[in-house]
């Protein structure tokens, strides 16, 4: 028997436990006692049920990293569940969460459960699937956000033109976070414009603790090599927290050390430092290992003290704050982009509640290729970024958005496709996060629904803003011919095909002057070059999956 098993069935309720205790679904994601029903009940009253389900990790060739992380910091929070002296029922089903919660409901005879409201709409599909077929288990309100859903309403009350500025500044004065008699800190709501500096090594990346994985890690690792050997990226040197002292360990290192120097290179690219001064954490706050609230106070403490400089805590609150809380309210309004008025891609679907929404407002519909399984490239921004997601799962937010997405809008690479490979690829990807920064934020296949304008840039924004193009066979500074970069090629024709929808939108006024401007014959060599650089990519087959 393994080392969990034996530890866990422990701290199994007796008939009495059942019956005395109240009972709680943990879903995957809310792995805390801070805030919810295991805050607000004491531990000798409660009882919990986690379920392990086959069935969603077989629904994606989710990164190996990722299984471990969330398995590993699963088991571990049953185990310290535990030893507070709350029961534990830890089942593994074959099937869906909710067929685990019938399972258990049937074994141990439960009257009722309860559950947070799920943030995953892939988990509420589950539940609503199994309470169908009989599963008793009511809903809480999910204390782990820092906004309610009547927040995100009265901040756009027509429920039409979302805008996060606004929803992050109506947070701001909600919370009161970096706020003085009702003013923003400062002054200003944004330091963004400050926060655009280059890389050139001028502070010293601190070097990060790193977690060695323990028996019960050791055997989630062996678990997942097993059953999951073809999945995305590997489980070699796996490092990362997986309890709840680690993680707040981490959260101390990440205050301390990265965050003061956060927001002015909170934009740049590095090969030497591809993490940078970013948290990294986004995966442990997405399991509730650390919650917003406490990182948003934590900062706005280390800025009163100052130990944080302003235009790095505004910058890091503005994410937490603002931006996380905005998009999983995006998600919620859409149906998870579901109920978007734009054009659709014909998507091969399973059929399923499952099967992920498909708009793409500029028809993008192309295969995305072999380069974003590691097939190198020789686009050294992307084979660096690929590289460093097969190797961790991870890469930081400039590198996802104006390299990974920048590449796939530019060349029409499906929306869908693209979303369902950060989604099995990144160690902190789950729907209610991943569909709106991609469908929306990155690829504008939501038609402006989320941002205001494509994120799209050619080879002068990588080149100003990460060393990539130093050691690139391409010339940034090149627009055509073979040796010529191509993402400015990409640029300059995907502005010109996509005119009759994009021209009007008044944040890409200059760069549809600069179109004007070139000739005939100038933008057909740079639509021959983007056409080239698009088949080539094309040309090597990409693993199914
Ligand atoms: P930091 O740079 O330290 O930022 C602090 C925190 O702010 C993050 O940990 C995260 O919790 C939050 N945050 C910042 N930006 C966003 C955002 N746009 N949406 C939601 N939260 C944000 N984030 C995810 O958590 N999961 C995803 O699947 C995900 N997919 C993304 C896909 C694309 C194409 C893009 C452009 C962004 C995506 N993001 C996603 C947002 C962001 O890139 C990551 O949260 C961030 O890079 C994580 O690294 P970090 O913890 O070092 O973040
Ligand atoms: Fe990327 Fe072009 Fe720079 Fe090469 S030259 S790293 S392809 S932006």
């Amino acid at each position: 028997m393994s080392e969990f098993l034996s530890r866990i069935q422990k701290a199994a309720p007796t008939a009495s436990d059942v019956t005395g205790r109240r009972w709680f679904y943990i879903p995957y994601d809310r792995l805390t006692d801070a805030v919810g029903p295991l805050a607000e009940h004491r531990a000798g009253d409660c009882g919990i049920v986690l379920v392990e389900s086959q069935q969603k990790a077989l629904r994606r060739p989710y990164h190996k990293k990722k299984l471990v992380l969330l398995l590993a910091n699963e088991r571990h929070f049953a185990l310290e569940q535990a030893a507070r002296g709350v029961k534990v029922v830890y089942v593994f089903t074959r099937g869906s969460f909710g067929d685990g919660l019938l399972e258990a409901q049937r074994q141990h005879s439960f009257c009722e459960m309860a559950v947070t409201r799920p943030a995953e709409r892939e988990l509420r599909i589950d539940l609503d699937l199994a309470r169908a077929a009989g599963l008793r288990l009511n809903e809480l309100e999910d204390a782990a956000w820092l906004s309610t859903k009547e927040d995100f309403q009265r901040a756009f009350p027509n429920g039409r033109s979302y805008v996060m500025d606004r929803f992050y500044r109506a947070m701001r004065v909600k919370t009161g976070i970096l706020m003085v008699k009702g003013k923003p800190v400062g002054g200003s709501y944004s330091y963004d414009a400050e926060n655009r500096k280059t890389y050139r090594g001028e502070v010293p990346v601190p070097v990060r603790p790193t977690y060695a994985p323990d028996s019960i890690t050791m055997e989630v690792i062996e678990l997942v090599n097993r059953y999951f050997p073809s999945n995305f990226g590997n489980t070699d040197g796996f490092e990362m927290p997986v309890t709840a002292k680690q993680s707040d360990d981490a959260w101390r290192f990440a205050l301390k050390y990265l965050l003061p120097h956060f927001g002015p290179f909170e934009d740049a690219m590095s090969s030497r430092e591809p993490e940078l001064f970013h948290s990294k954490l986004s995966a442990l706050i997405n399991l509730s290992r650390l919650l917003p609230r406490r990182v948003v106070d934590d900062v706005a403490e280390e800025y009163a003290k100052g130990d944080i400089p302003l235009a790095s805590a505004e910058g890091f609150i503005r994410q937490v704050l603002g931006w996380r809380e905005f998009m999983r309210h995006l998600h919620d309004a859409t149906d998870g982009y579901r109920t978007l008025d734009v054009e659709q891609e014909q998507h091969p679907s399973d059929g399923s509640a499952y099967a992920g929404a498909t708009p793409s407002y500029l028809g993008a519909a192309l295969p995305l290729p072999a380069a974003y399984w590691g097939v190198t490239s020789g686009l050294n921004c992307l084979d660096i970024s690929v590289k460093q997601v097969v190797r961790e799962g991870w890469s930081h937010h400039i590198q996802r958005l104006m390299v990974l997405s920048n590449l796939a809008t530019l060349c029409g690479f499906s929306p869908r496709e693209l979303t369902d490979w950060f989604w099995f690829a990144y160690v902190d990807a789950y729907d209610w996060v991943v569909e709106p920064n991609v469908l929306g934020m990155s690829t504008y296949a939501d038609g402006g629904l989320t941002a205001t304008k494509p994120y799209i840039s050619g080879a002068a924004y990588i080149n100003r803003m990460s060393d990539y193009c130093r050691d690139c066979r391409f010339d940034p500074k090149k627009n055509v011919g073979p040796d010529s970069c191509p993402f400015t090629a990409l640029y300059w024709t995907f502005l010109d095909k996509h005119e009759q929808k994009l021209r009007s939108n008044s944040r890409l006024k200059m760069p549809y002057a600069t179109l004007g401007k070139k000739s005939v014959a100038e933008k057909a060599a740079l639509r021959e070059r983007a056409e080239q650089a698009i088949a080539s990519l094309e040309s090597v087959p990409r693993p199914e999956y």
